[in-house]
């Protein structure tokens, strides 16, 4: 096996568990490797450190899948973490019952690169790094057996494969696809899930329980919900009984399956539902020159930095669309604010939120910090897992 040889002191983040080995602490590669082949990580004076899936073309260059430089990377090893993932998930009581549940989250999870989401008997499968890439059949395998699933799509069509030198790969690799349209239940409320032309694997999993946050707090509530996608916050805010809500989404598509959530779910009162293809920062604008005001507003955006290096721009943008809806609220009015972008951090969100209500001329308080649920879980040494962080902000 080839060796990664790091050079001298640039093995202090791996003892810290972190699982990235970036081009800089690289001294040299000993002995051949292709890309996703392991290779033995050793410390600048030999000691061996860890395994992890070589991947030459990223700056990124090697993903480490153990820090026992005695464990085997084989079809077993991937038997035994990904049985071991899914454990984890049925261990949680949070998360029995749950239809539409994260299986495998990444480092987070100990297999980096390697994303798996379950909608019902269905699952979808991202890979994003060569490490991955190589042992497909074997994560295809220990994924079935995990599960007993009745299929398993491929979606790894994400853009953060071209940094890895990876084309996309996208189709059934088990099982045909399903003769009826994929749904979940969650928390009550039917929802579709489009595996194939979806956003992500078909559905943001990571806002399931902050959607069941809006539900309580929806109750009489003028609610307008931005950047909705198919609905998800929208159709819980009507089953917590909300007044109204305005739902606003740029994609058509997202509109089309959000309305027809709403006809799936015959219990929820659809004459409280008003749709908008619009952009949100232009209809943020027009919904304040009009005059309207809302008790509950959410704001969901995607990610508007994905790197720390577009931490700025996006924060303006974030700003901006904050200040406006602190403007747009009532008085007593609720604000769910999130951000997904990984160069964002909570502390920096917060800052930018309280910029935004001081742009509005408001004053505000926290009730609420909300993250992603224990099925996107955040390896302790890995501060990269936390993307999604939301602040429920309260205006006097
Ligand atoms: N809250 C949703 C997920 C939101 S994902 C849920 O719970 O499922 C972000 C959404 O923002 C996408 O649907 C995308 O189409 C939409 N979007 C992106 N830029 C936009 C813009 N400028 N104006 C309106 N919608 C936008």
């Amino acid at each position: 096996m080839a060796q990664l040889i790091l050079l001298p002191g640039k093995d202090r983040s791996l003892a810290r568990r972190h699982p990235w080995i970036f081009a800089a602490a690289v001294d040299k590669l000993s002995g051949r490797a292709r890309p996703g082949d392991t290779v033995d990580v050793v410390a600048a004076n030999g000691r061996p450190l860890a395994k992890a899936a070589w991947s030459p073309e990223s700056k990124i260059r090697a993903r480490v899948w153990t820090f026992d430089p005695d464990e085997i990377v084989d079809d077993a090893f991937f038997k035994r973490h990904i049985q071991a993932a899914v454990e984890r998930r049925q261990q949680t009581p949070d998360l029995r019952g749950q239809e539409g549940l994260r299986l495998i989250h990444g480092e987070s999870d100990g297999l980096p690169g390697l994303i798996a989401d379950r909608y019902g008997d269905t699952i979808v499968l991202q890979l994003t790094a060569t490490g991955p890439e190589k042992w497909r059949q074997a994560i295809i395998h220990a994924l079935q057996r995990a599960t007993g699933c009745a299929r398993i799509y491929e979606r790894s069509d994400s853009h953060v494969r071209r940094l890895e030198g990876l084309l996309p790969v996208t189709g059934w690799v088990f099982g045909a696809e399903p003769a009826e349209r994929l749904c979940i239940v969650e928390n009550g409320v039917r929802m579709q899930v489009d595996v194939v032309a979806g956003h992500k694997t078909g559905f943001y999993l990571d806002q399931r329980d902050n959607r069941l946050l809006t539900r309580t707090l929806a109750a009489d509530r003028a609610t307008l919900n931005c950047f909705c996608y198919t609905g998800g916050f929208s159709l819980q805010a009507l089953a917590g009984g909300a007044g109204s809500v305005l739902s606003i989404d740029s994609s058509g598509p997202a509109l089309a399956t959000a309305i027809d959530n709403l006809a799936l779910n015959p219990q929820l009162d659809a004459n409280r539902a008003e749709w908008r293809e619009a952009d949100v920062f232009t209809e943020l604008r027009a919904l304040k020159s009009a005059g309207r005001h809302f008790d509950l507003i959410i704001l969901d955006p995607p990610k508007f930095a994905p790197s720390a290096a577009h931490a700025e721009r996006a924060a303006r943008a974030y700003r901006d669309i904050n200040a406006f809806a602190f403007r747009l609220l009532n008085r007593g009015g609720l604000l769910m604010s999130y951000s997904c972008s990984g160069g964002i951090s909570s502390e920096y969100f917060q800052r930018i939120v309280a910029d935004a209500a001081l742009d509005a001329g408001r004053g505000a308080r926290i009730l609420r910090r909300l993250a992603a649920p224990p099925d996107h879980p955040v390896a302790l040494h890995f501060s990269e897992g936390e993307y999604l962080k939301g602040l429920l902000c309260q205006v006097d």
